[in-house]
């Protein structure tokens, strides 16, 4: 909805009416620049923020005039994930995103629980400057998506993976193995977006691969999933070594000669041969994992 504010009155309620979740149903616009611009020169930086971000082209100049500032007028003004690095916010603007973050990352909002872009981009910001205390952020991150939370908080999980001080290699394997949560596949694809965004601006290191392709295949839990991991078998057994043997339960467990991680195979038996598949396994035992696997077979 476009606003039209006239009057140095209207532009102050105007203003003063904005929160964070506002700026994304209206568009501001004044009328008068001049008497715009002198109700903007007594503003505190925060509805300056909140202004630039619901501002319409005759309200936009002024404000980023009003503020001294383009950067972080352009990254609030942003989506989420943003389309570029997370911007260095200064000391004198770091009090007014406070304001914008209501609160740590993966916190519900008094207004509709979850929080709106420009909150979320807040709490990115201030991540970035150790505003919040890694463990925190890591733990938020961790139940971002455990069913029964108000909102998928996509913001906890791209923070603790800007975070300077968060060990992100567990998380971004949990969040990107296939089929690890009860989510759809909107918010899932959600999660995927800020994985690669954070690779792509070097907050998270690109992952190890190996040509045996580990991280692309998980254990099957269904029979007919092992007819997926097949082809591959095939390809990756020339990479592979022996390294123990359960002729009783028809299982092996190999090694990657480039990578050393483990992979079981398996057979299925068909009318006409056995058809071997293998997967690869997080044990670092192989006989201990032959072991367990004898256990829970009937
Ligand atoms: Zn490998």
């Amino acid at each position: 909805m476009r606003v039209w504010l006239t009057t140095g009155t209207e532009i102050e309620q105007g203003l003063a009416r904005l929160n964070p979740r506002l700026c994304y149903y209206v568009v501001l616009d004044v009328a008068d620049a001049a008497v715009a611009d002198a109700v903007l020169r007594r503003q505190p930086v925060d509805r300056l923020l909140l202004a630039g971000a619901a501002a319409g082209p005759s309200l936009l100049p002024l404000v980023r005039n009003a503020l001294g500032d383009d950067r972080i007028l352009k990254y609030l003004r942003g989506d989420f994930p943003p389309a570029t690095a997370v911007p260095d916010v200064p000391v004198r603007l770091a009090e007014a995103l406070r304001g914008l973050a209501l609160g740590a990352p993966g916190d519900t909002v008094a207004h509709g629980l979850f929080p709106s872009t420009v909150t979320k981009l807040a709490r990115l910001a201030l991540t970035l400057r150790h505003e919040y205390p890694a463990e925190q952020v890591l733990a938020a991150a961790e139940h971002a998506y455990v069913s029964g939370r108000p909102y998928h908080a996509h913001d906890a999980v791209a923070c603790a993976l800007v975070h300077p001080d968060v060990d992100t290699t567990e998380l971004v394997e949990r969040y990107t193995k296939p089929g690890y949560d009860w989510r759809g596949w909107r918010s899932r694809r959600k999660t995927a977006r800020i994985v690669a965004w954070a690779r792509r601006h070097g907050y998270v290191a690109e992952p190890l691969r190996c040509e045996c392709r580990h991280d692309r295949f998980a254990p099957p839990v269904y029979s007919w999933e092992a007819g997926r991991t097949l082809g591959n078998w095939i390809m990756i057994r020339p990479l592979l070594t022996l390294v123990a043997r359960d002729p009783e339960q028809r299982c092996a467990v190999f090694r990657c000669i480039r990578c050393s991680r483990l992979w079981a195979e398996e057979v299925i038996s068909m009318r006409h041969g056995d058809l071997y598949y293998g997967y690869p396994i997080a044990a670092a035992d192989a006989l201990a994992w032959l072991a367990s696997k004898a256990a829970v077979k009937p």
